[in-house]
């Protein structure tokens, strides 16, 4: 069988080599391997070397500090193939830190730090991986941060706590988005905030950065940490843009962080879709393969549609971004095909599991940590219920209630 969607979308010519490259990478890291690494909470550190190797970690980062120079379009294809390929989202979300967090330092920082760190990402020598605006008091509200960076010479000081930041064990360096303002000193509540590229070693050396594990039930080989930063002293130069204008560079760029979040969960739904049909067609029961039972084919049928649509939205949507299109309203298509993905991907792997019987939960059969793994879809990086918000308030207009 053709894999599932293979076909849903017109790639051009570099998203056809992404993809059988990515396939090629894949293919090398089998079921076992992915099955193992969860079981053990283990991070797929082969896997995101071999991805360095061939140059993927660096494909947001531009041509001339050694990276592969590509967009939104390449980065949507590499992420689902690299969901669909056996890891599901997991896999996509041990390498999205490394990819993503080029972007804001490329964009932002200055061209020493450009031109030390990133062709070291590129090559996967370098690691930043971990990005940190989540605080215990200011999740879906981001703006309600509380962390504080302040100014003392040429050094910041930071200081406040951070929660829920993954893949901070396999990073050299952090970027990090702190209060260089306190709230109500600033007109606006998301100004006055700033973002610092932080070296995690330093940090630890300074003895100004505890760090524990936060237990968890899906995306098991990626850990995510709760961080506490006492008189952390970071150089002046290390930070990133504007002060004060950091949270408005976290947003730019974030509609097409969103695609491609939205392209590791029809990654991982088409992976499940796949893995269901395989057993639909084997196993029998009652003298007939249970596939040919409506009940189990309907559901299979109706996730492929509901996939199809969201994998449409999604790529339409990464080659709108890259045209220079004003008119286009990314935001709304961006919001829009994370909440698809994520809902196309949870109604996937749970047909998997329909589909499998009692084997659906067994370890063996991959499609139990699919089913978790799609349930934290809907929750990260922004929930269901903000994408909706977004699309309501900012897309339908209609009044804010909070
Ligand atoms: C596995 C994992 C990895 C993560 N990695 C990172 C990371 O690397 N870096 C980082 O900074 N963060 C990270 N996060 C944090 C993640 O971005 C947040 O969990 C997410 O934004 C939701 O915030 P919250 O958990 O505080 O939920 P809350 O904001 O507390 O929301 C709780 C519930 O209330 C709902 N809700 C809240 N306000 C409204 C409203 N106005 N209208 C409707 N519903 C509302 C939410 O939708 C949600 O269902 C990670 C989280 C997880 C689980």
């Amino acid at each position: 069988m053709a894999r599932v969607l293979s076909d849903a979308v017109d790639l051009s010519d570099s998203q056809h080599l992404v993809r059988q490259n990515v396939q090629n990478i894949c293919e090398n890291f089998d079921d076992a391997y992915w099955r193992e690494h969860a079981d053990q909470n283990e991070y797929p550190q082969e896997f995101v070397e071999t991805l360095a190797d061939h140059g993927w970690m660096g494909i947001l980062i531009p041509e001339e500090y050694g990276g592969a120079g590509m967009g939104t379009r390449e980065t949507v294809v590499m992420m689902e193939e690299i969901a669909a390929g056996g890891g599901g989202f997991s896999a996509a979300q041990a390498v999205h830190g490394g990819v993503y967090n080029s972007a804001p330092i490329t964009e932002y920082a200055s061209e020493e730090i450009k031109s030390d760190l990133l062709p070291d990402v590129a090559e996967g020598k370098t690691s930043i991986q971990a990005f940190g605006l989540t605080e215990p008091n200011a999740g879906s509200n981001s703006p309600a941060m509380e962390t504080r960076a302040e100014r003392d010479d040429d050094e910041y000081v930071i200081n406040g706590q951070k929660i829920w930041i993954s893949r901070v064990d396999v990073s050299d360096y952090i970027v990090l988005v702190a209060r260089t303002m306190p709230r109500d000193e600033v007109e606006k509540r998301t100004r006055g905030i700033s973002m610092f590229l932080v070296d995690l070693d330093d940090a630890v050396d300074q003895g100004a950065l505890e760090m524990e594990t936060i237990p968890k039930s899906a995306g098991d080989l990626v850990h995510s940490y709760e961080l506490w930063f006492d008189d952390l002293r970071v150089p002046a130069e290390n930070l990133i843009g504007e002060e004060g204008n950091g949270f408005y560079q976290v947003l730019d760029g974030l509609n097409e962080e969103r695609l491609v979040i939205a392209a590791e969960c029809i990654g991982l739904g088409r992976l499940a879709l796949e893995r269901a049909i395989d057993y639909a067609n084997e196993r029998e029961v009652f003298g007939n393969p249970i596939g040919s039972n409506q009940a189990i084919q309907h559901p299979l049928a109706e996730a492929y549609a509901r996939l199809q649509a969201a994998k449409q939205l999604t790529y339409n949507a990464a080659d709108r971004a890259a045209s220079d299109d004003d008119s286009v309203d990314l935001g709304a298509q961006a919001n829009a095909a994370k909440y698809l993905a994520a809902d196309a991907a949870f109604k996937a792997a749970d047909a998997a599991v329909q589909t499998h019987g009692g084997f659906g939960i067994a370890k063996e059969y991959d499609v139990e940590r699919y089913l978790r793994e799609a349930r934290l879809t809907r929750l990260v990086p922004i929930t269901q219920q903000l994408a909706l918000n977004y699309l309501g308030e900012q897309v339908l207009g209609l009044p804010r209630s909070y």
